[in-house]
């Protein structure tokens, strides 16, 4: 397949001059990494028998090899950097390949300066402070190795949040459309390699913050509603309990590596350095999750445990906002739940679900009225905290749609059961495992009474 090949490119009904491939592999064939790696393995063994890396009990690691990406590893600064770099020069001339000395960069701790030289043809290559490497910024300067790849993180996200709000606005359910590209295209860009960085709070803070956004967008619920609601109900992981499931995750695979010596030389030296800041949050993570250590555990039990710790996280956080006692517990978490698509019964759910349909407890209501107590039952002489229980299953002033709509007779049954209101109203909104065609249906109800409530707070 790689003799005599040749391209030519259709121009409507004609075809341009064949253009014979001389060098290269295909681009995108499964055969081009194997046959890259065979040209290459040489060179792998050449550097590795140097012995001019970093050294990790016993392993030396002069060079990492990953594609066509290629790093040198040296202990001192310029003379067994410029060995290592004469090795590529020669192995490349004997191969009649040329290494990009435009695109080579030096990252060098210590004293500035130096010269480092592939050939006397060549220009010399200058120290630089940033480089990347597998498409992540690394930076030598300052005490954050990975500051320029976490600014870079925080843009990626926002500028997909705003693509997705945009991109979203017609067409089909957009809730869905948005939450899908969320996860599909927009975490996995957002969050690429950071299960081997350590990430600062204050980014992960802003990464949460724009995924509250986004799903404030997909459940169509007003900016002041907690973001526990876009766990629960948008099914978005927490971005800290994301970054832990993929640590860990990744820890597993390090710490169950059977084959390849050499790789397993390092793991053991890294994880046994507790000065080591990746390798400290790693261990606090897994004990945290409930692991005294991975080794002999499978992928799959590690990402059971961090789900089942994610979910006991967010119910407390639920627990502790007084506002969220009506939000149910979905059954399965982590995904965009049946009742919500991008109709107005499921926005008017959403609103209910996360307490913030704009009565004017939180903030003024539409009517510009703002109050802590109900104002129709103040009117008939009694005192009621202003919230959405008390306008669904507690207000006189609408018991004539509630009695129509269906909900009152849902809350004397309920009542005979004896439970607390809060778990009643927790009930209606979808704890009691009702299909989304009921749920849709409650909607509507939900909505008249909040419409009769607002009408009579208007005459009033
Ligand atoms: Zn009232």
């Amino acid at each position: 397949m790689y003799y005599n090949d040749c391209v030519q490119v259709r121009l409507g009904n004609g075809l341009s001059a064949p253009l014979w491939f001389t060098k290269g592999v295909k681009q995108g064939c499964v055969l081009s990494p194997l046959l890259f790696a065979l040209y290459l393995s040489g060179l792998g063994r050449v550097l590795h028998s140097m012995k001019e890396g970093v050294n990790f009990s016993g392993v030396v690691v002069s060079a990492l090899l990953f594609a066509d990406d290629l790093v040198l590893i040296s202990r001192t600064r310029i003379r067994g950097m410029n060995k290592l770099l004469r090795t590529v020069h020669r192995f490349c001339t004997n191969m009649r390949m040329k290494l990009a000395v435009e695109k080579t960069v030096i990252l060098s701790s210590g004293p500035t300066g130096g010269r480092w030289v592939v050939s006397g043809d060549e220009p010399s290559l200058e120290a630089s402070l940033i480089a990347k490497y597998l498409g992540v910024d690394l930076s030598i300067k300052g005490r954050n190795l990975v500051k320029a790849r976490e600014a870079r993180m925080i843009s990626t996200a926002r500028a997909y949040a705003h693509t997705i709000m945009g991109c979203t606005r017609t067409g089909l359910d957009r809730s869905a459309t948005a939450q899908r590209l969320w996860e599909c295209c927009a975490i996995p860009a957002i969050l690429y390699a950071v299960e081997a960085m350590v990430v600062s709070k204050a980014t992960v803070a802003e990464l949460e913050k724009i995924q509250s956004f986004v799903a404030r967008f997909v459940l169509q619920v007003p900016r002041s509603s907690s973001k526990a609601i876009g766990y629960t109900d948008a099914g978005m992981m927490p971005i800290e309990h994301r970054i832990v499931a993929r640590s860990l995750g990744y820890l597993q695979a390090l710490t169950n590596r059977k084959k390849d010596p050499i790789l397993k030389g390092v793991v053991a030296v890294v994880l046994e350095d507790m000065s080591d800041p990746w390798t400290a949050q790693a261990q606090a993570w897994t004990r945290m999750v409930g692991f005294a250590t991975l080794a002999g555990v499978t992928k799959a039990q590690v990402s059971t445990k961090v789900e089942l710790w994610s979910i006991s996280q967010i119910q407390s956080l639920v627990k502790e906002q007084r506002s969220l006692v009506a939000l149910s517990e979905p059954d399965r978490w982590f995904s965009l739940q049946p009742h919500v698509n991008d109709s107005p019964n499921s926005r008017t759910l959403n609103r209910f679900r996360a307490a913030d349909v704009g009565l004017g407890n939180r903030r003024p209501n539409f009517l510009g009225g703002a109050y802590k107590e109900c104002p129709l039952c103040l009117m008939g002489g009694t005192v009621s905290r202003l919230d959405e229980i008390h306008v669904v299953l507690e207000c006189p002033a609408v018991g004539f749609t509630r009695r129509a709509k269906g909900i009152e007779a849902y809350l004397v049954g309920q009542l005979g059961n004896r439970n607390p209101i809060e778990l009643i109203m927790r009930g209606y909104l979808g704890g009691d495992g009702a299909d989304p065609k009921t749920m849709m249906a409650r909607a509507g109800a939900l909505q008249c009474v909040l419409n009769d409530w607002f009408r009579q707070v208007s005459l009033a």
